[in-house]
This record gives C-alpha cells, structure tokens and sequence, in this order.
C-alpha cells in the first residue's frame, strides 16, 4: 500500500509515516476534530527511487564537499531532476489520486496541504534536514508533482550540507509527505493548555483572522486570551490590532496577504462560546497525552478543527525558578550600564570587594582568577576559571568559552568583551581598571556580572560554571511570546550564539556583525587573502554568516559589513600594515576603509552574493558607518561590480554619526530599504564619549536629550519616506529606550539575547498603552 489514512496511524509510527503525519494520526484516534488525510508512507518514497534505479546516483550526486558552494548548487540539481524527471509507477500514482479524491465534500474537488514529514527524528535538528516544505491549496491537477517536490526538499542545498556535516548518511533518511483536507480558516491561531512557563492551570489562547499561518509566522499580532481552569472563566482578554490576514484567493487558490476590513482589526476575534469549545478541546488533548500541549487550531463555520500538537517543552522546573530567573533577567539587561557607574563607588555593602567595574553580563559565579596579559597565556585558561585581561580580543573566544567568567580592565557597556561574554552567557564584569594587577594567579573570587563586584572567595550561592551556557537558558522563562507590532529581534555578533540567539523566538537578526569572523581569523583580511587566496576569506564568511542565516531562516538576518577599527586589527597577522591612528575611533574603519580598499570590500560582496546564489533570500546587507549619500553611491557600484543588484536586495545602512541622522533625507534618496540606529557609536559621536574608555563611561548616555533628538527626527522622516527604522545598539535592550522608540514609532528593535523576551513585553505593554491612550 502506497499510502495510510491517518485513521491508521498512531505515534508509534514514525518511520512509516513521519512525525508530523504520526502526530496526527494519534489525534485522529483520539477522537479529536483533525481534518481528514492520507500519508504518501516513506517505504513508498524508498521504493520509488529504488524501482526507478535512480537511488544510488541519487546518492553519490549529493556526496559532495559542503564548503564548495558550487558543488552544493549542482547536487540540488541533480537531485532534483532525478526525482522530478522520474514517473512515479502506475500503481502508486491512482492509489494516491483515488485516496485524494475521497477528501473532496460531496464529491467537489478538494483543496488538500501537502506536506512533508521527516522520519529523520534522530537528526539533532530535522527542521535542517530540509524536510518541512509545504504546499497550500493543491488540487488533482498538481497533487502528483508536489508530492515528488516534497521528495526533493530532502535534497536541498541546506539539507545536503547540513547532512555532510553532522557525517549523517543520506540513505540513512526517508521522507514521507501527509495529503490533508485544507481548512478554509475563518479564524484560526495557537492555544497553550497550561501556562507555558510556570505549568500553571491557565489555557492561553492566541487567535487572529483567517488562515493560521499569519499568527505562526509571527505576521500578525493576535488577540491574546486567559482562561483560568481552576475558576472556569476567561481572566484576561487582549485584543490586538490586526491588520492583515491570510486567506485563499477564491479565483488562483493561493493563499494570498490581505488587509483586515477597518471595522475589524480591532474586533474582538473569538466569543466566549468560542474559547469554552477550544478549552474543551485543549483539556482532552492534554489528557490524552497526559502533558500540556502547544495546539494549532482553526475554526470554519462554526466548526474547530485541531491542525497540530506538540508538548509544550517551555515550562520551568518549578514557578519560583521562572520568577527568579524573569527578575534576574531584567536587572541584567538594564540596570548594569546605570547603578553600578564607570568603575565608581559601590552600592554593595560587602566589604571584600577587591575591584568594582560594570556588570555587563548578568550571572554570579566563582573561579580561580587565571591573567591573561598575552595571547600565548590563552591556553592557561581552564574551564571554571575566570579570565582575568586587559581587554578581551576577538581570538579570545574560545578561551572566554571555557571561562566561568570574566573581568577586564577596560572596556564599556559596548566593548568586545561585553558584547562576546553577553552572548557566550558568561557571566562579566568589565572596566575594573587594575584587575589584571590587583588579582593574583589562582586566587579564588566571586564575580557579580549585574552588579559589577569581583569579591574575594568562593560564594556558596554562585551558580555551577558550565561550559558555554547551553540553548535551553536562552528559551523565554515567561508566557507565551508577547505579539508585538514592532518586531523584536535580536544582535548575533558571533556565529556559534546563532542558536541560543534564535531560542530567543526573535523575529529575525537586527545586527550580525562579520568582523568577529574576520578577527577570528587570526590574520587581517589583507594578509589572509594573500596567503590563503580570496575564495578561501569568502568561504570563512559564508561559513558564518550560513550559520546565523540557517538558524533563522526565513526570518531576516541583517547582516553588516565589515566594520573594526585599525586597532583591532594591529594584533593579528599583517596588523604591523595597519596605520597607527592617534584615534582609531574617528579613524578609518566601516564604509571608509571598503571604500578605500576595494580589492578587499570586493571579496565580501562576493561572499554575500554566493549566499544570495545558495537561496538565502532572508539575509540582508547593512553598511557601517555612513555620513551621507556619497558613501551610499559608492558602496552601490561596489555592490553592482560584485553581481548583486540594489534593486533586487534588501540593503540599508546604520545611522551612527549626527551627519548620518541629519543627512537621512539624502541617505532615503540613495534607495536604502532601512536604517539602523548604531547607539554605541551615534552616542560617542554625539557627545563626544568615547565607547572604550572607562573614565567617561558615566557620561556614556544613550538617553541624552541630543541623541534622541536624533532618532526622533531620524525615524519621523523615515516614515514620511516609507524607509524601515531599526535599533541595532546596545541601548535596544534598555526599557527606557523602548518605550521611546515605541511611541516615536520605529519598525523594529533588535536586542541582546538575554534581553529579547523583556523588551518582547515591554513593546507590548507600550503599544497597548498608546492603543489605549488614543481611545480614552
Ligand atoms: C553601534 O554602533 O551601536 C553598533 C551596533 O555597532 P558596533 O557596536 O559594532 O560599533
Ligand atoms: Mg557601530
């Protein structure tokens, strides 16, 4: 038999059917209202490429080396033209169009989601794997191709090299596709059957306008509701204004973006009735799996169907660690930068306080101290110690990942080593100014990265080093993710936090910056292009950038050219060509050294324009440190000579100098789709601070009256001009800030990863008070 009925099929057949269609099949036995369907099974799959012969060509086609994009492109081909150009046999082709017909109402032709469902479960991250396409609307005319298509999506550029290097044999997949009865949503969305932090008996409900995609997708903002099951009762209703849907277009059947009529972006969208069948639903699924589930639900004519469930797999260990770790959350995200002042006094009575800087990475933890005052000591560093520099160095970090923590000498809210250490999770405490020489070798210490003590001991209480702070810690402790209009993204500056990044449920990376790569390499890009040729830097940067692009995709993934100052530089290989600046933060970094030295820029854009050539059409290209439309004009021809076309791209640049801000008009008028408000450096240039240097970091102010009135003209007349306004600095992940961006109307804020979820409520809470504030 070609196919199974999902009547057929439990959870326990997952090879046979996948686990989608497994899932499925377990809630149809349950008794539960999942529209009906059929599973292609993976031995018909298997046999297929087997009686066709086509399987051990198949297979050595897509044998090819990941690193070598082109090979990459060519296996996809071959792949797909094997399994699209062969006949599925006579036999399997009526069994899956005779079970097709059987879906259509009385005899109507029906409009059936075709999708695949991976057997691979023992693949670290199946959704990698490649085996997630999905086709809405399909009908007989295109049933047959779609399902081959589905076959394909195992052979994409992104599964073959995902495979090659996890060693994880191609044979070793099968890949099943379910046939399912499409339910012409009215209304559709998500409901959590207990509350997905704390476990507690709260069902919440988020619902919006038509087809579900929008609300999973994060498209719309749904209405968000509360029901309390140890009352009976609805505690708590949210409507969103939700100004788009999804739907079938009733003439293509393609499932088409459309605006919400007036009258009913802010309607309320389920009635009480409404919320009591869902419930009703929502109890008998957890019952059945004896856990609380994640549902995908949607309702026509009155009617609820269940379209998923999985466990929810958020819930804390107990509701006093998910308070615990929300309150540490917030005072680690805002309050460093201001209470604990630029190594000044100290509120901390405790009087074995050996030096005092700022907490720029939250967490309590003790170690032996381990100096590090050259590179060649790196070594010295064992896991649990706490590394102890002047500053931290981009070659650093795979010591600052052994680390248990770390104390620098130097450095601000914005230096290296507070922006690594954030997105390590090790805990930092940074600008002490005499660590290195007031800490002994092997001297046991306690430091507080949110309040920026280093105290002599070991503390009882200090949580246990772990070795890089695992994915599960960047997952939001709290409720579901808060639907927010501004969109809520995150900054990755190092590509192996691109996972814990994307944990965060961000809607995408508002900042990656390359240089780390780059510096990482241990070589300038000039030398290393010398030495190891210009295909192989490109490689290094698609290597990484791949990696941050994969882990989001399709959400978008800003990505920033390069952009580190010369005194970054001078420590690695070929730095000695670096030109000694007095000031290298006013000196020749960003946008003016591309400029200034094409041969180099030419080898990135290249790197960016592979990317585009592999299919990642959500990475954008972001350009540092412009002053006006002249840098923008000269990066275009760049851009041009490289093979990629402004028109065709999203591209824009960071507003970082006053020029920039006040220049916006002639910046909207070079075509840029967005600008990106870099603080760090909009604020050093502004009031003359500089971002380094410890003995002004209590005048470092991302708030200063100066620099929001910078922003605030910025983003007003980016949206007279229909340009996208970001926030990409560090002051993103500052409630005050926030809420000023908000009511300014800015479209997007990207923040570190510990601090997305906060400033994810914080959005939220503004935007429902201006709601508020505007019908009162
Ligand atoms: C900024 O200047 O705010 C910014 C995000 O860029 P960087 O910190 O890399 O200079
Ligand atoms: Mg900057």
């Amino acid at each position: 038999m070609a196919v199974l009925w999902l009547d057929d099929v439990n959870a326990g057949d997952i090879d046979l059917v996948g686990g989608k269609a497994a899932s499925l099949g377990e809630l149809t036995g349950a008794g539960l209202p999942v529209p009906p369907g059929f599973t292609v099974t993976a031995e018909t799959y298997r046999t297929f490429i087997e009686e066709a012969g086509i399987d051990e060509e198949l297979f050595a086609a897509v044998d090819v080396d990941p690193e070598d994009s082109a090979a990459l492109r060519a296996a996809e081909e071959r792949a797909a033209d094997l399994i699209l150009g062969t006949d599925i046999p006579d036999a399997v082709r009526e069994e899956i169009i005779e079970s097709y017909r059987q879906l259509g109402p009385d005899g109507e032709e029906a409009f059936v989601a075709v999708r695949s469902s991976a057997t691979a479960e023992d693949l670290p991250d199946a959704s990698f794997a490649g085996q997630q396409e999905t086709y809405l609307n399909v009908r007989e005319e295109h049933l047959l191709e779609r399902v081959k298509e589905c076959w394909a999506s195992l052979f994409t550029q992104r599964a073959i090299y995902y495979r090659q290097q996890q060693g994880f044999p191609h044979e070793d997949v099968d890949i099943a596709v379910v046939v399912q009865r499409m339910v012409d949503a009215e209304k559709s969305g998500v409901m959590f059957t207990s509350h997905p932090s704390t476990g507690d008996p709260q069902i919440i409900i988020e619902a919006a306008w038509g087809l579900g995609e929008a609300v999973v997708s994060g498209s719309v903002s749904p209405d968000n509701y509360v029901y309390d099951r140890a009352k009976g009762a609805v505690a708590d209703v949210t409507v969103a204004d939700k100004k788009t849907l999804m739907e079938k277009d009733s003439e293509t059947g393609e499932t088409v973006e459309r605006e919400v009529a007036e009258d009913r972006r802010n309607e309320r969208v389920l009635s009480d009735a409404e919320i009591e069948s869902l419930v009703e639903l929502g109890e008998r699924v957890e019952d059945h799996y004896g856990e609380p589930q994640d549902v995908e639900w949607a309702i026509v004519d009155g009617e609820v169907f269940m379209l998923q469930s999985r466990p929810i797999t958020t819930i804390a260990e107990s509701a006093s660690d998910a308070e615990t770790d929300t309150t540490d959350g917030d005072d680690g995200s805002d309050g460093g930068a201001t209470s604990s002042g630029g190594g000044g006094g100290t509120d901390d009575e405790n009087e074995d306080v050996l030096v005092q800087g700022l907490g720029s990475s939250p967490g309590v933890v003790s170690g032996a101290v381990r100096i590090v005052t050259k590179l060649d000591h790196l070594d010295q560093v064992q896991e649990g110690d706490i590394l102890v520099t002047e500053m931290t160095m981009p070659d650093m970090v795979p010591a600052m990942k052994r680390a248990a923590g770390i104390v620098t000498d130097e450095g601000g809210m914005t230096s290296h080593a507070a922006i690594v250490s954030r997105e390590l999770g090790v805990p930092a405490v940074v600008g002490t100014r005499t660590g290195t020489k007031q800490l002994e070798n092997g001297r046991q210490i306690t430091i507080d990265g949110d309040k920026g003590t280093v105290r002599a001991g070991a503390d009882s209480e200090a949580e246990p080093a772990e070795e890089f702070e695992p994915v599960e810690a960047a997952r939001p402790q709290t409720p579901v993710k808060p639907m927010t209009a501004t969109e809520v993204k995150v900054n990755v500056s190092i590509p192996e936090a691109a996972e814990r990044a994307a944990a965060t449920g961000a809607d995408g990376v508002g900042l990656l910056r390359i240089e780390h790569m780059v510096l990482t390499l241990g070589k300038t890009p000039e030398r290393y292009i010398a030495e190891h040729g210009a295909r192989a830097y490109q490689d290094e940067l698609i290597e990484g950038i791949r990696t941050v692009a994969d882990e989001f995709y399709p959400r978008p993934v800003r990505v920033r050219t390069i952009d580190a100052p010369t005194d970054e530089f001078r420590d690695l290989e070929g730095g000695d060509d670096e030109p000694a600046e007095h000031n290298p933060m006013l000196g020749w970094r960003g946008i003016r050294r591309s400029l200034d030295k094409p041969d180099v820029f030419q080898q990135e854009l290249a790197a960016f324009d592979r990317i585009y050539e592999m299919g990642y059409d959500n990475v954008e290209l972001m350009l540092p440190l412009v002053n006006d439309s002249d840098d923008i004009e000269g990066a275009k021809r760049q851009m041009r000579e490289a093979g990629i076309d402004p028109e065709e791209r999203r591209w824009g640049v960071m507003i970082e100098t006053p020029a920039a801000a006040l220049q916006i008009e002639d910046l909207a008028s070079a075509g840029i789709d967005f600008a990106s408000f870099g603080t760090n450096d909009l604020t050093q240039y502004t009031l003359a601070v500089d971002r380094n240097n410890e003995n002004v970091a209590d005048r470092f102010d991302e708030t200063h009256p100066a620099v929001l009135e910078l922003i605030g003209q910025t983003i007003e007349t980016c949206r007279e001009l229909g340009v996208d306004t970001s926030i990409c600095g560090q002051a993103g992940s500052k409630t005050e800030m926030v809420n000023f961006l908000v009511e300014e109307g800015i479209s997007s804020i990207s923040a570190n990863i510990d601090a997305v979820r906060d400033v994810q409520h914080e959005v939220k809470r503004k935007e429902q008070r201006i709601l508020l504030d505007s019908v009162r």
